[in-house]
């Protein structure tokens, strides 16, 4: 610990974004250059107390040493808080932007004041090593003579490539985009994660001996079957990519888009330039509505807002949630609270107000003659807790309104995973589709055939993506081997986190 009384001197303050108006001008992160003092005061906030609940429990899903980091960051140990921090983390620099910090959540000193800044401590260990050119390509010394074939290169696919090779395997990732990373790439806008940010990671790795090779569709270019026999094992991290669909009248209508389309279409344009993509989707001069919250819905107003939208709407179907935390949502669980991310505050700056609009229901798409998306009719409902604990929803009579709209972008979750690798290999399945696997294990019903991340949990967060991945590498290496020396991450609880994207 350390400084005894840090954390009745000092308040919590964060690393601030940069000004809202100033950043829907360009794609760049929305992150200032942090100060040193700021970071070794907040470091000096932790009161290392005893029982760290933010790395374990419903906090830090790959159990970061944090109290440790802490205290290396005051006492200005950076170089050692870097290898404390890759020694759970493979990636901190992902979840030092993207993760939405369950840990903050069950900081203990949260309890009575706002928690240590965890996450912004997390990110300026990592970006300082590289600065200092401490993270440096650092290849097994011997190799075990095993391979492994990893599909998809989101953080899961990474993660256990990462681990893997540490323990001397030969790994190749397959991914089917034109560009490694998965959803950190394609899905996640670079003003929340820089796209250098994840070639940097991948440089490194690959001067470690991993081979990536993007451009190939495992179940189309290369049969799953094929890997088996090639590979002494396989890990599926193809992520859960099915997006829900909102089936209500005129859902053909043109200018209604899955979120992913226009995102991943989006940052197609920004890394290749104008004539690699005709499906990029303009919001520019347009009234956007964008359907569902979470990290995708935010990300969507983000990116309308840098094409110059006329005007922009945020439905959601749920209430507002509570300024504080609800009595049956106590600490150290994740506080379900209403939270202002960088879009809305974004949104705010250019149109005046926040642009979300709650309890509200989508009823019917309104298009015009030439089958163009004119706007959507929505009507407002009621939320009632039932006597078995459980929420009925109901229409308000006469509360239908029509809005104005060019480009409905749907952001509702996803279904789980395409299925087409599972029905090649006569995978099980689980009732929500994904690949059965029990986390911990990770091996599925085919011998030699791992699944982890997203496609077995379902869609989740970039951190958990990390567990899984480390946890997988770890469960095959003791299938290669007999027996693992990879650390084996955290069986943290899920709780209400699953819910955010
Ligand atoms: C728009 C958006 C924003 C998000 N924002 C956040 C955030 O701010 N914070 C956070 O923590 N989480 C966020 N998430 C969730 C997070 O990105 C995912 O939980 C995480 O990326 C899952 O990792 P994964 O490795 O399991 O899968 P993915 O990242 O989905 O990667 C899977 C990869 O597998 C590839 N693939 C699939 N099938 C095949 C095949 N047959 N052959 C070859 N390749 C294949 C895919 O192309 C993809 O690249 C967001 C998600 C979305 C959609
Ligand atoms: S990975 Fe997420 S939960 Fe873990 S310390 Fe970093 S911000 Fe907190």
């Amino acid at each position: 610990m350390g400084k005894p009384t840090g954390f009745k001197e000092f308040d919590r303050k964060k690393v601030p974004w940069r000004l809202p108006v100033v950043r829907i001008n360009d794609y760049d992160e929305i992150y200032t250059e942090p100060k040193l003092d700021q970071l070794r005061e907040q470091g000096a906030r932790c009161m290392d107390c005893g029982v760290p609940f933010c790395q374990s429990n419903t906090g830090c899903p790959i159990d970061n040493l944090i109290p440790e980091w802490n205290d290396l960051v005051y006492n200005n140990r950076w170089k050692e808080a870097i290898e404390r921090l890759h020694k759970t983390n493979n990636f901190p620099e992902f979840t030092g932007r993207v993760c939405p910090a369950p840990c903050e959540g069950s900081c203990v000193l949260g309890i009575t004041n706002p928690p240590v800044t965890i996450k912004n401590i997390e990110n300026a260990i990592v970006d300082r090593a590289w600065e200092e050119g401490w993270i440096v390509a650092e290849p097994p010394e011997t190799r075990t003579g095993k391979t492994v074939a990893i599909v998809g290169s989101g953080p899961a696919g990474l993660s256990a490539a990462d681990q893997l090779n540490k323990a001397g395997h030969t790994v190749t990732v397959f991914e089917r985009a034109n560009r490694i990373g998965g959803l950190l790439q394609y899905g996640i806008p670079n003003m929340k994660l820089s796209k250098e940010a994840i070639q940097r990671r991948v440089d490194k790795m690959t001067a470690e001996g991993i081979v990536f090779k993007t451009g190939v569709d495992i179940g189309k270019d290369i049969l799953p079957k094929d890997l088996q026999k090639d590979f002494d094992a396989v890990l599926l991290a193809c992520g859960a990519t099915k997006p829900r669909d909102l089936p209500i009248p005129n859902r053909d209508a043109k200018g209604v888009y899955p979120a992913m389309d226009f995102l991943t279409a989006n940052t197609m344009q920004m890394v290749h330039g104008d004539s690699l993509d005709d499906n990029f989707i303009s919001a520019e001069g347009k009234d956007v509505i964008v359907i569902g919250g979470g990290d995708t819905g935010t990300d969507c107003i983000g990116t309308s807002l840098r094409h110059g939208c006329r005007s922009l709407v945020n439905f959601e179907l749920l209430p507002k949630p509570p300024e504080d935390r609800a009595p049956d949502n106590p600490w150290p669980q994740w506080p379900r609270v209403f939270r202002v991310d960088y879009g809305h505050e974004e949104a705010s700056a250019k149109f005046g107000h926040d642009p979300r609009h709650y309890q509200l229901l989508s009823k019917e798409f309104l298009k015009d003659d030439q089958g163009n998306l004119s706007g959507i009719k929505s009507v407002q409902v009621e939320w009632t807790k039932k006597d078995d604990g459980g929420w009925s929803m109901a229409e308000v009579a006469g509360s239908e309104k029509v809005w104005p709209a060019q480009l409905i972008l749907l952001a509702m979750g996803f279904l789980g995973p395409e299925q087409y690798v599972a029905e090649s290999l006569g995978l099980e399945v689980d009732p929500r589709s994904n690949f059965q696997a029990e986390h911990g294990k990770y091996a599925t019903n085919i011998d030699g055939v791992f699944a982890a991340g997203d496609c077995r949990r379902g869609q989740s967060l970039v951190v958990w993506a990390i567990n899984e991945g480390r946890g997988a590498a770890r469960a095959i290496d003791i299938f290669l081997e007999g027996s693992s020396n990879l650390p084996a991450p955290g069986q943290t609880l899920g709780t209400a986190m699953e819910m955010s994207v």
